[in-house]
């Protein structure tokens, strides 16, 4: 893993945490994009290298409505830039670690994704994530 990509909040109302990050930033967001397959839609926030992910589900079997409900909004999961998105599936599965996708799929930003069982790495959800190449 080479650094991590960006850090995922799950909102209630992706409009209104649009102004609030565009007013704790100082900067609006530079992408917004539904991804149907995970029945959300995101915006990215970009902090000098750093980037934060806004998720708000646009229908209730959504992950991301699941995890409000259960949760309420928050951080909601952490991803990890890799080289080889395969390779290093392999690699965590070798070290015993439960993937909810074994294999990737596409993801906002251009990016394929995979995550791992929050069960497995106490309690946060880890995002895989690969820029397409
Ligand atoms: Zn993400």
């Amino acid at each position: 893993m080479r650094k991590i990509e960006h850090l995922g909040i799950a909102v209630k109302d992706i409009e209104a945490s649009n102004k609030l990050f565009t007013a704790l930033m100082g900067a609006g967001p530079y992408k917004s994009e539904a991804v149907e397959s995970e029945g959300v839609i995101t915006s990215f926030f970009a902090n000098g290298p750093n980037k934060i992910e806004l998720l708000q589900a646009t229908n209730p079997d959504s992950p991301i409505a699941k995890f409000v409900e259960k949760r309420g909004e928050g951080i909601h999961h952490i991803a990890f830039d890799v080289e080889d998105i395969y390779a290093e599936i392999e690699r965590l599965k070798g070290e015993g670690f439960q993937m909810i996708h074994d294999t990737p799929k596409d993801g906002a930003d251009n990016k394929l994704i995979a995550f791992l069982h929050p069960k497995g790495t106490n309690g946060v959800l880890i995002e895989l994530c690969q820029e397409k190449k």
